[in-house]
């Protein structure tokens, strides 16, 4: 397992991970899905300190590119309808060259096993799929939603001394442009 003084970047799955799975089915197909804010601050505080981040979802909204849009997260980096995710985080180290063992990745259930067992770090929440524990280097002791990215994202960020907080540094500008709106369309990164 790389130490998290190696890890260069993040790659997360969003149901079960950055959520407790639950999603609210509406009559017009739409999910509405609920985020953790202390979760967001540390996506938000990597992106502003040089750590690319992806998300790798089997899910497909508008409502997942604009929230992490919102977090700073390019669209580029926005991975939906992913099945084995594995293959997207690949294609995210080829774009920001990257080698997979600088990567955390964290995921909860079967398709993310293999990526779990190639990233430099695979981290899985406390409520993970068997598949998921077995395949990942740490077992989080936080459940998916309950602050599981927030304490492996301030953890890796302390440990290079890269937590930090400069009010005056702008984010939490948005990326929605082109890319999304062809994304969008078609559920899946373009180039
Ligand atoms: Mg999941």
């Amino acid at each position: 397992m790389t130490d998290l003084k190696n890890i260069k970047a993040f790659a997360f799955d969003v149901d079960g991970v950055f959520t407790d799975g639950s999603v609210l089915a509406l009559d017009n197909g739409d999910l509405l899905r609920t985020f953790n804010a202390k979760d967001s601050f540390s996506i938000r505080t990597a992106v502003v300190n040089g750590f690319p981040v992806a998300i790798i979802t089997g899910g497909c909204s508008e409502s997942i590119i604009s929230r992490f849009n919102s977090l700073s997260i390019p669209s580029a980096d926005i991975y939906q309808m992913s099945k084995n995710k594995l293959p997207d985080l690949l294609h995210f180290c080829k774009r920001h060259n990257l080698d997979i063992s600088e990567v955390l990745f964290g995921g909860d259930d079967v398709p993310d096993a293999e990526a779990l067992k190639a990233a430099g770090v695979g981290i899985c929440p406390a409520d993970a799929c068997v598949e998921c524990k077995e395949a990942a280097d740490i077992v989080s002791d936080r459940c998916g939603g309950k602050g599981f990215v927030r304490d492996i994202v301030e953890r890796t960020l302390r440990s290079q001394n890269k937590w930090i907080f400069n009010a005056e540094q702008p984010w939490g500008f948005s990326y929605k442009d082109e890319v999304n709106a062809a994304q969008f369309k078609t559920g899946r990164y373009v180039d």
